[in-house]
């Protein structure tokens, strides 16, 4: 399987693609050509042999798919190790709570980044040794909150890696800061960064594409790689769950493979729904991706109005990891709807000089919806006390998205949320949303684990149970010009 640019400059294998992260025209790798379910139900990759798999074997099958240059052996053992620190065997359950919500945080950081995380050092590993290269890896990643955390714990203590975390430092949950600054490992940097999201992240683009520091890391010893959804090693492994999600609410349903259903999904970078596109062009009988957001409702205008446009005031809202405005995997999406690089390539020129575009190609897979801070909060609430069920401040947005879709439309689907995070994660939002915060005032997350804790009777999860009282490790913040030089200062006391 080969991996081309969006923007048509380059062309490499897929280890290659997951080394390199970004191409090197500032583009994002696709797949050459999507790999197609059989029609044959006789076929080990068609719908019927798929749906009684488990989460590990399925990964395997489509995995594969994906990567064919890998040794088979050695990518089974890879998921299965990944997989193995999950706390339960079923990886992404789909769980009937008034809704199917699909649960994807029940890996070491309590956010879905885990899903494919925790199985990307592998791939890297492999494709290291497949290119023959001979210098350590660099991941360079900017996180919105929960995939610093996830490829911290992902990479910690990995031989021949270093990784290094930009995070807004005034635009993450109390717990996602401490999960990431408390991290150990000889071979982990975090350096908070004064600005949002999307500065953060296009700090970590320019470097990528800055020769001269990469010819300086060379010099070091060091190649750079991404973790972020840019890197086609994070966005295969999250096909899978799509797949595995629409089999388990058959079986729940008791319904025949082929009945078509719709996913909610919040969105920020895009790169979450994104999978589920590529799983519905495999062929996976999905009718609507509903691109639910919050505030920063980009995405939503996008979809009503083919106009995407960032001239427009940032917010920082209660779902964090969703507060962006440059969804940086829609452009994969632009490639594939008309495949004509020059068209990708003007439409991000004009993103990079305007702040805006307009698409004229079909998008007729997805429905924009979005939430607003009272509705998610109300959503919480409503769902925990309609059927005893807490969910997080992003899964909330998108059943919001969900109830508000299926009220315009009368669309009957059967309707799976992905649901990407632990409430335990942003515990003091959704305490308060429960209407049970009067008399705790100024408290942080971590003050409210107990209280939420008290209020689902549920266990405070075992992955961040002592969190505050873990040792501060990381203490750097930085100004946005000064992202680099604080790389080079880090690298220099790592060793
Ligand atoms: C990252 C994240 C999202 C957004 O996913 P994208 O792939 O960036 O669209 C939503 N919810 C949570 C909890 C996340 O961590």
């Amino acid at each position: 399987m080969n991996y081309i640019s969006t923007r048509g400059g380059e062309m490499v294998t897929s280890p290659r693609a997951i080394l390199q992260g970004l191409a090197s025209d500032g583009g994002l790798f696709v797949p050459s050509v999507l790999p197609k379910l059989s029609t044959n139900p006789t076929n080990p990759i068609s719908l019927a042999s798929l749906s009684s798999l488990s989460y590990k074997e399925l990964a395997f099958r489509i995995i594969s798919l994906y990567f064919d240059e890998f040794d088979e052996a050695e990518l089974k053992d890879a998921i299965d190790k990944a997989y193995s620190t999950f706390d339960t065997a079923d990886v992404a359950p789909t769980v009937k709570k008034g809704e199917y919500f699909c649960e994807l945080f029940h890996g070491k950081t309590l956010a879905f980044k885990d899903v494919a995380l925790s199985l990307l050092p592998y791939l890297l590993k492999m494709s290291i040794k497949l290119c023959g290269v001979d210098k350590d890896v660099l991941i360079l990643t900017a996180t919105s909150g929960d995939t610093g955390k996830a490829a911290l714990e992902a990479f910690c203590d990995v031989e021949g890696t270093r990784v290094c975390v930009y995070y807004p430092s005034d635009g993450v949950s109390d717990i996602q800061r401490l999960q990431m600054v408390t991290q150990e490992g000889s071979n982990t940097s975090v350096i908070g960064i004064k600005g949002n999201f999307d500065e953060a992240q296009s700090g970590v683009k320019k470097m990528f594409r800055d020769s001269s520091l990469n010819d300086k890391l060379f010099d070091m010893g060091i190649i750079l790689s991404s973790a972020n959804s840019i890197n086609v090693g994070r966005l295969v492994p999250q096909i899978v769950y799509y797949f595995y999600s629409y089999f388990s609410m058959l079986k729940n349903e008791d319904l025949p493979v082929g009945t078509a259903v719709n996913f909610s999904v919040p969105t920020g970078n895009f790169g979450n729904i994104l999978a589920g596109f590529y799983a519905k062009e495999m062929g996976l009988p999905i009718n609507k991706l509903i691109c639910a957001s919050n505030d920063n409702k980009v995405l939503y205008d996008f979809f009503n109005t083919k106009v995407y446009d960032i001239n427009r005031a940032f917010v920082t809202t209660v779902s964090p990891s969703m507060d962006i405005l440059i969804s940086s995997n829609l452009e994969r999406l632009l490639y594939s709807g008309n495949l004509d690089f020059e068209k990708t390539k003007s439409l991000m020129n004009s993103l990079s000089a305007q702040g805006r575009y307009t698409y004229d190609a079909a998008l007729a897979d997805f429905v924009g919806e979005f939430a607003t801070e009272t509705q998610t909060l109300d959503t919480i609430r409503e769902h925990f006390n309609k059927t005893g069920y807490c969910i997080d401040t992003h899964t909330a947005v998108a059943l919001y998205a969900y109830q508000n879709y299926k009220k315009q439309t009368g669309d009957e689907t059967r309707t799976i949320i992905l649901s990407t995070a632990s409430p335990y994660k942003f515990a003091k939002t959704v305490v308060a949303a429960l209407g049970q915060n009067n008399t705790l005032g100024n408290t942080t997350d971590s003050d409210s684990l107990s209280a939420l804790s008290e209020i689902t009777k549920t266990p405070i999860p075992e992955q961040i149970s002592n969190i505050s009282k873990k040792p501060i490790l990381h203490k750097a913040v930085c100004k946005k010009e000064e992202m680099e030089k604080e790389l080079l200062n880090t690298l220099l006391t790592m060793g």
